[in-house]
């Protein structure tokens, strides 16, 4: 872990230098969120927390097309110095009407599966690589995850934790900087660039799909177990 509180900063820029009106930096500062928020921000005094402060500029962000669509900004919710990150790929439809990530069929299973290795869902912290819905629950385009990659960047950072779970292909490629497939790359802790071990498997709702990925979904859990040095649970038969 870094010692001390990480110091807040401002976000880059967007690519291709696209403005973001009401967003990072500006004096429209916005109400803190702690998951997710309805349309724009409110005006009022910075927020102290710099995970706020980061929030506070993504519930305001217009940086891509998303924000046209989108109901709620759903940033993330967990504690501040979790032991585990899990990254998804985007919010759905329930997560984009209620603001929070991961409570839809696919977020119930995430929950079964964190407690099968001893964590509470309030244990750990959840995230999206884009933090506005799709629309129609397609595929973030390249674009849209550049745009919000900062805030996922950030949110890394300032949360530190010692391990990344990264759900789905999208969150493989997006934090790994890879093109390999999230079949080829599951079941084994990597490196991010900067050194943070992270742990690719499969997406929760590809399980749904396909419950023959429970074996690998279930095997990749148990290493995630083991590197946190939690107990690890025997291989169900
Ligand atoms: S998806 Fe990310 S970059 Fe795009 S508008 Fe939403 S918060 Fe901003």
């Amino acid at each position: 872990m870094a010692a001390g509180a990480p110091a807040e900063r401002a976000l880059p820029a967007a690519p291709g230098g696209a403005s973001e009106p009401g967003a990072a930096g500006g004096d429209a500062a916005a109400t803190p969120v702690a998951a997710g928020a309805r349309g724009a921000a409110a005006e009022g005094p910075a927020p102290d927390d710099p995970l706020d402060a980061v929030a506070a500029q993504a519930a305001a962000c217009r940086r891509c097309r998303l924000c046209e669509t989108r109901q709620s900004v759903v940033f993330g919710e967990g504690p501040r110095r979790p032991r585990l990150m899990v990254i998804g790929e985007a919010p759905g439809a329930e997560e984009d009407a209620s603001g929070r990530p991961f409570i839809g069929a696919a977020g119930q299973l995430l929950t079964r599966m964190l407690l099968a290795i001893g964590l509470a869902r309030e244990d750990v912290y959840i995230a999206n690589v884009v933090k506005c819905r799709p629309p129609g629950n397609r595929d973030p385009g390249p674009d849209e995850v550049a745009a919000c990659r900062p805030y996922l960047d950030e949110q890394i950072r300032l949360l530190d934790p010692e391990l990344l779970l990264l759900l789905g292909a999208p969150a493989l490629k997006t934090v790994l900087q890879t093109t390999r497939g999230i079949t080829a790359m599951r079941g084994q802790v990597l490196r991010t660039p900067d050194g943070r071990p992270a742990l690719p498997t499969f997406h929760p709702s590809y399980v749904l799909r396909y419950p023959e990925a429970r074996r690998a979904v279930w095997d990749d859990l148990r290493l995630a177990a083991a590197t946190l040095g939690l107990t690890v649970p025997p291989r169900p038969a």
